[in-house]
């Protein structure tokens, strides 16, 4: 599932390529591909300019000059690409953006991901996007703030990691490298951990997700790509994540996964306390 660092690159791509594009008539091709609480059909783009591209945790949105935003969520298989008008259509295209000088598609496998259109005005965060808390990359992050939120819950510090309405756009994968790096055993009550310990821990986060930016992401399962189709190389830097019964690379224990909140949970049961 594309995380911060992944939806982040589709974020840079998009702005390095659709600004400045007009809407001609989106068609939506799949109806899994627009959320029920869309304001408008996507045909209410048309006519549009796109004038920037946003993000917070792993949710999109394209702002136009008509007061509309194009919001998305990748969900687990979402992904922007960028083709030529007259190239074949994708087999699981969602939804089509005919742009004035070339095609947006947006392609879903696996149908968790959605698009939708609604009033905000330039600046204005989208409402389907105002739940979400801030996330480490944005310039009004508190760290401060955050580390007691978290140390004020008595849920596991991985659910807490997952939690978008506390920390937004940490996924399974690096919230597991997260707490590798920080040597902290996923299952640890969050109230038990010191207000030290929680800050180097965010702090770990936004590094390795800083780390996994710099070289376009991780493609685990090889859904995830850029807007041009190119998958990211941080899966090769992965400690934990994917690495069941390989050795720890600081104590070589062998690294545990387990089922944990609905997920799998890689860890080190050696070094992480
Ligand atoms: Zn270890």
């Amino acid at each position: 599932m594309p995380e911060l660092p992944e939806v982040e690159t589709v974020r840079l791509g998009l702005a390095k390529s659709i600004v400045g594009q007009v809407f001609k008539v989106p068609r939506l091709l799949h109806p899994r591909g627009l959320n029920p609480k869309s304001e408008v059909p996507v045909a209410a783009l048309a006519g549009a300019q796109i004038s920037s591209v946003h993000r917070r945790g792993k949710f999109l949105w394209i702002q136009t000059n008509e007061q509309l935003a194009l919001v998305a969520h990748l969900g687990m298989s979402g992904q922007f690409r960028i083709s030529q008008p007259e190239a074949h259509i994708h087999k699981h295209l969602r939804v089509l953006f005919p742009l004035s000088d070339f095609h947006l598609g947006f392609i879903d496998q696996r149908t968790f991901g959605w698009v939708s259109v609604g009033q905000a005005h330039g600046g204005q965060v989208p409402d389907l996007v105002s739940h979400i808390a801030l996330d480490p990359f944005d310039p009004n992050f508190a760290p401060k703030e955050v580390v007691k939120r978290i140390r004020a819950s008595n849920r596991e510090i991985k659910k807490i990691l997952l939690d978008q309405a506390i920390i937004s756009g940490i996924g399974n994968i690096y919230a597991d490298e997260s707490l590798w790096l920080a040597q902290i055993n996923p299952q640890t009550i969050a109230s038990a951990l010191s207000p030290k310990k929680v800050e180097r821990l965010l702090s770990l986060a936004t590094q390795v997700m800083a780390s996994a930016l710099a070289v376009g992401g991780t493609s685990f399962d090889e859904l995830y790509v850029n807007v041009n189709g190119e998958s990211g190389y941080f899966e090769r830097s992965l400690n934990v994540y994917g690495r069941e019964g390989q050795p720890c690379p600081r104590c070589s224990g062998p690294i545990s996964r387990i089922a944990f909140a609905n997920r799998s949970t890689h860890y080190c049961f050696s070094c992480q306390k």
